[in-house]
C-alpha cells in the first residue's frame, strides 16, 4: 500500500507555533522533503528528532519530485516542510502535490502557520472575499500585466514581498490603486519586532521611502469600490469616456483606456481598440 504525503506547516517566526500534531507527523514520518535541510535540521533538533531528510527545493523539484513520490509508491510516508510556513503555498511543494494526486498518493494537508492568512485577520480590512497575488514579478512587463489585472478587483488583495522590493513595489501599487487605497503593512508577524502599520498606500510610501524597512513583509490592499457604487456605463459610454479623457485631459490613450478598464470593468484593450476607431 502506498505511503502517506503530509504538508507540515513550521513557524514563521516563532517557534511556540508548532502544532503538537506537526511535531507527532514529524516524528512518525519514515522520512523528511525539506526545502533546506540546514534550517528543518534546526525544528528538528528542537523536537530531540533526527530522521532521515532529502532536499526538495525551487530547483530540483523535476528530479527530486519524482523520487519522493516512488518513495510513497513503495509505502514510506513522507513529510514535507519548507523554510517557513505552509508548504505549497509560494513554496515548494504545489508540484509534489499535484504528482502525488495524479498517482493516487493520499495528501493530508495539516493546517498551520501562513503569512497571508495571518496577516489577512490582523489586516482590519474586509476578510470576507479575498485574492492572494503571491510575489509581483521581478520581469516589468510581466509585472505590469499582473497589476493590470488587479485595477477593478473589488476583493481584499494580499502580496508577499521581500524588504528590498517594497518601496518598487509600493510605486506600483499606488500607480496602480491610487495613492489613497488603504492598506496594512505586515512585518515579521509572530516575531520579536511585528509591527503593523495600517495606512494608505500614497502614506507608506512615504514612511518607507524616507526609512528602508527591514523584516519580511505581507501587504494587504483594500480592494476597489463595488462596480455597484460606480455609475454602470455601457460599453459606447466607456469608449466615449475614454476619448474624453484623452481629448479633455490629454491622457495618453493607452492611460485612458487604462482608467476607464479599471471604473468599468470593460476590457483595457477592446476599450483602446474602439477609441482609436473613432
Ligand atoms: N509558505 C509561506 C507561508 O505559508 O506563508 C510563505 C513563503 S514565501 C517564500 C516567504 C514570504 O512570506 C516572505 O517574503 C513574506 O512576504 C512572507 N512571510 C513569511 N514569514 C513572514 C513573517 N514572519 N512576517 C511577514 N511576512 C512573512
Amino acid at each position: 500500500m502506498a505511503g502517506t504525503l503530509y504538508l507540515v506547516p513550521t513557524p514563521i517566526g516563532n517557534l511556540g507555533d508548532l502544532s503538537p500534531r506537526a511535531a507527532e507527523t514529524l516524528a512518525a514520518a519514515d522520512f523528511i522533503a525539506a526545502e533546506d535541510t540546514r534550517v528543518s535540521v534546526k525544528i528538528l533538533n528542537h523536537l530531540g528528532l533526527k530522521k532521515p531528510m532529502v532536499s526538495y527545493y525551487r530547483h530540483n523539484t523535476e528530479t527530486s519530485g519524482p523520487q519522493i513520490l516512488q518513495r510513497l509508491l513503495a509505502g514510506e510516508d513522507c513529510a514535507l516542510v519548507t523554510d517557513a510556513g505552509t508548504p505549497a503555498i509560494s513554496d515548494p511543494g504545489e508540484e509534489l502535490v499535484a504528482l502525488c494526486v495524479e498517482a493516487g498518493v493520499t495528501v493530508v494537508s495539516l493546517p498551520g502557520p501562513c503569512a497571508l492568512v495571518t496577516a489577512l485577520a490582523a489586516s482590519g480590512l474586509p476578510t470576507g472575499r479575498f485574492t492572494f497575488e503571491g510575489f509581483l514579478a521581478m520581469n516589468k512587463k510581466n509585472r505590469r500585466e499582473h497589476l493590470d489585472s488587479l485595477r477593478g478587483e473589488t476583493r481584499t488583495m494580499i502580496f508577499y514581498e521581500a524588504p528590498h522590493k517594497l518601496v518598487s513595489t509600493l510605486t506600483d501599487l499606488v500607480e496602480t490603486f491610487g495613492p489613497d487605497r488603504r492598506v496594512a503593512l505586515c512585518r515579521e508577524l509572530t516575531k520579536l519586532h511585528e509591527e503593523i502599520v495600517r495606512t494608505t498606500l500614497g502614506q507608506a510610501l512615504e514612511r518607507y521611502r524616507e526609512q528602508p524597512p527591514r523584516g519580511e513583509f505581507v501587504l494587504v490592499v483594500e480592494g476597489a469600490a463595488p462596480v455597484e457604487d460606480a455609475p454602470v456605463l455601457t460599453l459606447e459610454q466607456a469608449v466615449e469616456r475614454v476619448c474624453t479623457l484623452y481629448e479633455g485631459q490629454h491622457l495618453p490613450m493607452k492611460e485612458a483606456a487604462r482608467q476607464v478598464a479599471a471604473e468599468t470593468g470593460f476590457q483595457k484593450k477592446e476599450l483602446y481598440r474602439l477609441a482609436v476607431q473613432r
